[in-house]
């Protein structure tokens, strides 16, 4: 039961490695079906050569392992908080959640900085909310009580809450920053979650560089912004085949 699943999240977790968002064991990726309320994540602490489709863990968005014999990834609260409260954005769901230790957006996360619009590669993958903004948000530290209460579990309320506080949509804005931490991305699916890891790795080494060229430089112009967003993807998107 749930082979597709777990071969969706075995070849996201694989894509970490391919695209070299992590060493030895950092990273996992999950893969959800909303229908059946289940995901199916990496199992804790195995090495991405040593893994395969069957080693993916099962569990239910209580936290419960329904299928798997390994203990599945320490992270595997956060993915079941952010399927629970991302859910909510019905037009969309999330199927995918990705998290990795990817060095640039660490950096960005280690200086708990959100990441400013500078440049089209940006502005293609991130929809300007209804605040006016997209910038790829970092959250706040986490408080000494939340990490004492349930640190996995408070990372996915933390992540959940920035976008709340923020009136964010994650459907739209699918990447953040957690302070001190590191980055979480999510998507259509699996792939798409970890293709998303992949192009916020990119942003922020470019926006690193662009700061180390010109400590000044600014955002990029509101109508380029909008422009890149809807040749990509608004209603007359003409971007690809
Ligand atoms: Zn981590």
């Amino acid at each position: 039961m749930y082979k597709y699943l777990k071969e969706e999240a075995y070849e996201a977790n694989m894509e970490i490695k391919r695209n070299n968002l992590a060493i030895y064991t950092w990273g996992n990726s999950s893969a959800f079906d909303p229908g059946k309320g289940v995901f199916a994540i990496k199992p804790s602490g195995v090495e991405y050569d040593l893994l395969k489709p069957q080693s993916m863990v099962i569990v239910d968005l209580d936290g419960n392992i329904i299928e798997g014999k390994l203990k599945p990834s320490s992270d595997t609260k956060t993915h079941q908080v952010l399927y629970r409260e991302f859910s909510q954005f019905a037009d969309k769901n999330i199927r995918g959640i990705t998290h990795t230790h990817s060095t640039y957006a660490v950096a960005w996360a280690q200086a708990a900085k959100s990441v400013p619009v500078f440049g089209t590669t940006h502005a293609d993958h991130c929809f300007p909310q209804e605040n006016g903004t997209n910038e790829i948000p970092c959250t706040d530290f986490m408080s000494e009580e939340a990490v004492k209460n349930n640190y996995e579990l408070e990372t996915g309320n933390l992540i959940a809450d920035t976008f709340k506080k923020s009136n964010l949509n994650p459907v739209f804005n699918n990447m953040v920053l957690v302070a001190g931490h590191g980055p979480f991305t999510w998507g259509g699916s699996a792939a798409e979650s970890v293709y998303n890891s992949a192009v916020l790795e990119e942003i922020c080494k470019m926006a690193f560089l662009t700061l180390a060229i010109n400590p000044a430089a600014n955002p990029l112009p509101e109508h380029i912004v909008k422009k890149h967003w809807e040749r990509k993807h608004g209603l007359n998107a003409y971007y690809g085949q």
